[in-house]
């Protein structure tokens, strides 16, 4: 019998999550069935699109229930096997998250191959989800070219990070990022060399965006919406695009939140902005993985993390997460 720690849901959460809204338990797990595999997880991914699965609404993803024991990605190595397509000591990308142990059907699992010099929790961030999100939002959502300016918010996140990396190895005119610290802001301008990055919180976004793109953006990777938004559209030049990935400003609000004021501009400008979800995109994965794999290898793309140890550090990693404590992926390490 083996003892596996899990994060379950306690109560929905009133804006930002608290701990009153988890509750860490230890539940026993049989031996895996025919067909399944055991793993015991080494590293577990927080996301802010978990947030919205708190709610009792439905968002892109069904909601968790009270009592449950939350879902996620994770890494894990397999301990007991009763399938031979997955066999004990492989590690293995997977949606059991935020426990320790589990049982899982090993159809539904990835086999993940080591590569030199890459930790395995790269598949959570810059390898996995994170990472091809950015890469289709970028190239194929907001329609990239070569000499584009493009403006990416959160830009010192999982995503963000990799996208303004991913514009300047595809030839961008100028990568402009922004972010809500000062070292969050010299990290991405001296170590991910983007071409100029703000602090959000030291003034009006609108304005920090003007000085960093005097003559406009024609791409806008939008992590944040709220504030970020309209200052894009402000900037965008005729026929921008926006890939309106995520809006983080926004996960934790109690009220409607207002748009953009500015939205009359997409008419003159004739902009786009496309919401997407990276699901439908995996067909892209393999080019991905081969492309952005190369970056890393060759030290052209760099990535971070941030990781907190432990199981009962998971819901402390997410709410971090929620409030700018992570540079890069936020990872919790088991
Ligand atoms: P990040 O690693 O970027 O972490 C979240 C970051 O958001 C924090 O570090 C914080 O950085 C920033 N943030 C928090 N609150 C605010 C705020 N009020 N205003 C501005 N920034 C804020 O997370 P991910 O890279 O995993 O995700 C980035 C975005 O992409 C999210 O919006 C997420 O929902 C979205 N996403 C969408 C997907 C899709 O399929 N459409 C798939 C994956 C992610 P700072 O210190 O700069 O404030």
């Amino acid at each position: 019998m083996t003892t596996s720690r899990e994060v379950q849901l306690a109560a929905r959460p009133v804006g930002a999550p608290r701990d009153s809204d988890f509750n860490l338990v230890n539940l026993t797990l049989a031996a895996p069935a025919a067909g399944q595999i055991q793993v015991r997880n080494l590293y577990l991914t927080v996301d802010p699109y978990m947030r919205g699965r708190m709610n009792d609404t439905r968002s892109y993803a069904a909601p968790f229930a009270i009592g449950e024991t939350m879902t996620g990605g994770a890494v894990g190595v397999v301990t007991h096997s009763e399938d031979a397509s997955v066999p004990v000591g492989a590690h293995v990308l997977h949606d059991q998250g935020w426990r320790t142990h589990a049982n899982i059907d090993a159809r539904r699992v990835k086999v993940l191959p080591e590569l030199p010099g890459v930790p395995l929790s790269a598949y959570l961030g810059v390898l996995g989800m994170p990472g091809l999100t950015a890469y289709a939002g970028l190239l194929r959502v907001a329609e990239f070219k070569a000499g584009d300016v493009v403006f990416v918010s959160g830009a010192a996140g999982a995503v963000g990070s990799a996208v303004g990396q991913i514009a300047r190895l595809k030839g961008a005119a100028r990568v402009i990022g922004s972010a809500g610290s000062a070292d969050k802001v010299r990290h991405l301008t001296d170590t991910l060399r983007f071409d100029a990055a703000f602090n959000y919180k030291g003034g009006p976004v609108a304005e920090g965006l003007k000085a960093a793109a005097p003559d406009g953006i024609d791409v806008y990777f939008d992590n944040v919406g709220g504030e970020h938004l309209e200052a894009a559209i402000g900037s965008m030049r005729p026929h921008g695009r926006a890939a309106i990935c995520g809006m983080i400003s926004q996960y934790n609000a109690t009220e409607p939140t207002p748009a953009p004021r500015n939205l009359v501009q997409i008419i003159g400008k004739q902009l786009t902005l496309r919401g997407f979800l990276v699901g439908p995109h995996y067909d892209l994965f393999d080019t991905f993985a081969q492309e952005v794999g190369g970056w890393i290898a060759s030290g052209e793309l760099k990535f971070d993390e941030t990781v907190v140890e432990g199981i009962d550090g998971t819901p402390a990693a997410f709410m971090g997460l929620l409030q700018g404590q992570n540079t890069g992926k936020m990872i919790v390490k088991l």
